[in-house]
């Protein structure tokens, strides 16, 4: 959410939300990919917005302050009609309906939320409230740009803990990794280790370059699905791998690294699939709109 406040708001936005915690509600019960399949509507009353909708796996969508909230103005114009609100918590007509139970990530809650004739105030559009038919829907797509490098980091992240911890534990049985001599000269475990941290140092050159040119305002969207695609899948197969190059140890959950093998699926998943990321690096290369290639 507060990705998506950074992209799109203004600066008087920025002043009242910037500070905030932001949660941030896409996904609807009948689309997850297809974000731009939204059917939760925002119709203009006066000086506020009316919102009416099921948002379902919304990542801290119980305890942050606000949710910044995807909904269409007019389903009737396509993506165009897509605009994010900043709602906030306890704003009448918005009600957590119940928490997931979920496979990682659990210390973070997931809400599924409604909206019922919820009515937020005018000002917390993000963006310009105006239907812009030509490029509508990349001021919305454009908090991707953003999140993408850092989902990305966390998979680096969840990554670089399981390879640490790992090679602590070879080094008790016994088992030295050595960086500068090649792997087939090695011990197996210690071959597929350093395979592992081959991988790992690509998704993090990926992850740094994407977010750099985030930092920087250059266009990105190519590179930061590129760093999640590779992160993504990095993260589940390291993390993974660690598990069973630990023994017992690994599935135990007496250490971390079972934890950070189930945490690592997720990010692999929100923020679009690895498959999602994949369509968007095809059609970046190939030159072809969202409409040319699905
Ligand atoms: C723990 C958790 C937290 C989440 N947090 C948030 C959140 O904070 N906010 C939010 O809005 N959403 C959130 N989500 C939802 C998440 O973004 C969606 O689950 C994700 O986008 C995938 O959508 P879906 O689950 O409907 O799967 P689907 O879109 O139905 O996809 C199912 C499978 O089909 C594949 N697929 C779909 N389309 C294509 C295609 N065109 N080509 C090839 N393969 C395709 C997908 O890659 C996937 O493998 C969260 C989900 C989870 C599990």
């Amino acid at each position: 959410g507060n990705s998506a406040i950074a992209s799109v708001a203004t600066d008087e936005q920025l002043a009242r939300f910037g500070p905030t915690w932001a949660a941030m509600a896409i996904t609807e019960p009948s689309f997850g990919s297809d974000s731009a399949a939204i059917s939760t509507t925002a119709v203009k009353d006066g000086d506020e917005y009316i919102l009416n909708g099921e948002k379902i796996f919304v990542t801290a969508g119980e305890r942050a302050d606000s949710v910044v909230v995807w909904a269409t103005l007019d389903k009737s114009l396509g993506r165009a009609a897509i605009k994010s609100f900043v709602v906030q918590k306890g704003t009448p007509g918005m009600k957590v309906e119940r928490l997931e139970h979920k496979l990682g990530i659990r210390a973070s809650d997931t809400a599924v939320i409604m909206f019922t004739d919820c009515r937020v105030p005018a000002e917390n559009i993000l963006g310009t409230p105006e239907i812009d038919l030509k490029g509508g829907f990349a001021g919305a797509m454009a908090t991707f740009d953003n999140t993408r490098p850092l989902v990305a980091a966390m998979a680096v992240g969840c990554a670089r803990a399981s390879l640490d911890l790992t090679r602590d534990v070879l080094k008790q049985a016994g088992i030295e990794i050595d960086y500068d001599k090649p792997a087939f000269s090695q011990s197996a475990a210690a071959a597929t280790f350093l395979q592992l941290e081959a991988d790992w140092e690509a998704a993090y050159l990926l992850t740094l370059q994407s977010a750099w040119m985030a930092d920087n305002r250059e266009p990105n969207s190519m590179e930061a699905s590129m760093a999640k695609a590779k992160a993504g899948r990095m993260g589940s197969d390291v993390t993974l791998r660690c598990v069973e190059l630990a023994g017992t140890l690994g599935y135990s959950e007496t250490d971390l690294l079972e934890k950070w093998g189930r945490d690592s699926k997720i990010l692999d998943i929100f923020e679009g699939t690895q498959q999602i990321q994949q369509l968007i690096v095809a059609r970046r290369i190939l030159g072809l709109t969202s409409a040319e290639l699905k």
